[in-house]
């Protein structure tokens, strides 16, 4: 979490709720996620980015004047990038799979940050 500040000033199209309840090693794919929408041009409306159940929530919203062609292109980007944050270790950004402990707890790790 310590690094979204820095992540969130390189994108100044980024407004809204400028705050992800994650571990840093799921930075760089938001990260990515935002200079994608970018292309875009717009005002890129951040209601939430978060963990829940292991996977990366993010509620980003397309502004309404936004053609249709480029909305289901902006949903798309970030469908993408929380498919791959399923495939990411949320601690460190390794490689990881979507992982359940023995009380029920879901998180995507790697092997080395495997205990949950
Ligand atoms: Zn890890």
């Amino acid at each position: 979490m310590t690094g979204s500040r820095a992540m969130f000033s390189r994108h100044p199209l980024a407004q809204g709720s400028l705050y992800v309840s994650c571990d840093d090693g799921w930075l760089p794919v938001i990260d990515d996620c935002l200079t994608r929408l970018e292309s875009f041009g717009v005002p890129i409306e951040i209601r939430r980015i978060r963990e829940k159940m292991g996977c990366l929530q993010m509620s980003i919203v397309a502004p309404t004047t936004l053609p249709t062609e480029n909305k289901i292109r902006w949903a798309d980007i970030i469908r993408a990038a929380e498919e791959t944050a399923l495939k990411t270790c949320e601690v460190c950004g390794a490689p990881g799979r979507l992982r359940v402990s023995e009380t029920g707890t879901y998180a995507t790790r790697c092997d080395l940050h495997e205990v949950i």
